[in-house]
């Protein structure tokens, strides 16, 4: 049965490429992406941002976080970042062990299923109304959809600061031993990255995102507040500076 099928198959190739018709010049290249058929990155940038186009990561691209953070969330998205299971893969021979809790890092571990990602998640989650945490990125996307359905436009936004906030901490602890006393620590982190990038929104949606951003950082105070005792929970605050320690 499978001689006369693959006869039928190779006609029908046949067929196709006879149908096109070759002239004897030289080859040329052409750019699909612009009218002009020349390449130009604003182009590719435009292609990427589009609308339905599942697998080029468009809500990252389209977001406004600066381009290192758009890197970042990619490279998480695809499975990439540099946690300590994908360094064993590349031959790295440390202890592949989680810095908050004992379990092997990966990138599902680190930003969703360790101890401190869940209670990141939780917090924010409260913030939100939401009664339950996402337990992976994908989850999260329909986490989000769910508890702020009119919120699409920060949907990653918040997840690129949260996830980033999570990274930094974790390299900290990695590799300056400085580790967080409590998981809300990691939200007053996101929450400065938030401020600092509202700065990239046009000013009437920037007032709607600093109030976003008040709520979640009263929730951050008021749990670092209860867990150290009030006259402790005045050490645990973060700097006076609204942005973080480094230009993000
Ligand atoms: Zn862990």
């Amino acid at each position: 049965m499978a001689a006369p099928l693959l006869f039928e198959e190779w006609m029908a190739l046949l067929e196709k490429v006879f149908s096109y018709n070759f002239e004897n010049q030289e080859d040329i290249v052409l750019w699909k992406w612009c009218s002009k058929k020349t390449f130009t990155t604003k182009s590719v940038y435009d292609h990427l941002s589009e609308e339905g186009n599942t697998n080029t990561f468009s809500h990252i691209w389209k977001t406004r976080i600066p381009y290192k953070i758009k890197i970042f969330t990619w490279l998480l998205e695809k499975g990439v970042v540099l946690t300590k299971d994908n360094m064993v893969k590349r031959k790295w021979t440390g202890d592949p062990s989680c810095v908050f809790c004992d379990q092997v890092e990966t990138i599902n571990h680190l930003f969703f299923q360790c101890p401190v990602a869940k209670c990141v998640w939780a917090l924010v989650g409260q913030c939100i109304g939401a009664t339950d945490i996402p337990r992976n990125n994908t989850q999260y996307k329909l986490w989000i959809d769910k508890w702020l359905p009119d919120g699409q436009k920060i949907h990653h936004f918040g997840f690129a600061a949260i996830c980033w906030a999570i990274w930094k901490c974790r390299n900290k602890a990695v590799f300056d031993a400085k580790r967080i006393r409590h998981p809300a620590e990691i939200l007053l982190h996101s929450c400065a990255f938030m401020k600092y990038w509202a700065g990239l929104y046009s000013s009437d949606f920037q007032g709607k995102l600093l109030d976003g951003i008040k709520v979640v950082l009263a929730c951050a105070h008021k749990v670092l507040a209860q867990q150290a005792g009030a006259a402790d929970a005045r050490m645990l605050l973060p700097p006076a500076k609204d942005q973080p320690e480094e230009e993000e």
